[in-house]
């Protein structure tokens, strides 16, 4: 089996799509497309023709760009109303594949109802949506604490070394809050020198790892969903 290639294309404010390409199949795969425009523009300039389109929950940011490829769309298929034309719809357990690289779907609610997440537990590679980013976990729109803590553990379970493709960029604040809750973290107050460096360079801060996360995300360290909770809440109102 080849390597999947990865190539991170920024959208819109601060969102993240990806492009996924196995050379071995031709096949390409366009994540979480909230814009299609510089999507198609990094096909193009590499040659690849996308061939798919999966995303991992309905709001626009991440879909809005859908109807540009003539592709078909794998999508949580309990959010198909609201993403619109969603051909492979799947849920918690089912598989999708990008050539011979197969990547396992994980329903992680909490931010969307059926929102989804693609582990390649082969690549060591996970796409998290807006459940998992690095320093922080998505805002509770459509469920509660105990979804999202029961996310993380099952993030935490995952091997060290599994990266961690997230929808935005926002390590930055996540990490503000993360420093302002966990003072004597020594980890936290290291990986924001190196995040301040790197968006002072106008450099991205994702992917990141679970190990990282396990080291510095104040959500994936909670130690109950009443935790998880309370450090949510505190993050909606933190101005730091
Ligand atoms: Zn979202
Ligand atoms: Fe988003």
């Amino acid at each position: 089996m080849g390597k999947l290639d990865i190539v991170q294309v920024p959208v819109l404010s601060d969102n993240y799509a990806w492009l996924l390409h196995d050379a071995d199949s031709g096949e390409t795969v366009a994540v979480d497309p909230g814009d299609a425009p510089p999507l198609l523009a990094v096909a193009e300039a590499r040659g690849w023709q996308v061939t798919a389109v999966w995303n991992t929950h309905w709001h626009p940011d991440h879909v809005a760009g859908n109807r540009a490829f003539e592709a078909p769309v794998t999508a949580p298929g309990e959010e198909a109303a609201k993403i619109g034309r969603v051909d492979h719809p799947v849920t918690d357990g089912d598989t999708v594949a990008i050539g011979a690289h197969r990547a396992h779907v994980m329903r992680v609610p909490g931010h969307t109802q059926g929102h989804v997440a693609y582990h390649f537990a082969d690549d060591s590679v996970i796409f998290t949506g807006d459940t998992l980013f690095a320093m922080g976990c998505g805002r509770l729109f459509e469920g509660t604490a105990v979804d999202m803590f029961a996310n993380m553990e099952r993030y935490r379970a995952l091997p060290d070394n599994t990266i961690v493709y997230c929808g935005h960029e926002y390590t930055q604040s996540n990490g503000r809050f993360a420093r302002s809750v966990e003072p004597g973290n020594q980890a936290i107050a290291e990986r924001m020198v190196e995040v301040d460096r790197l968006r002072a360079a106008g450099e991205p801060t994702v992917p990141t790892t679970i190990g990282q996360e396990r080291a510095t995300n104040p959500f994936m360290r909670a130690t109950s969903a009443e935790h998880l909770g309370e450090r949510r809440v505190a993050k909606d109102n933190f101005t730091g």
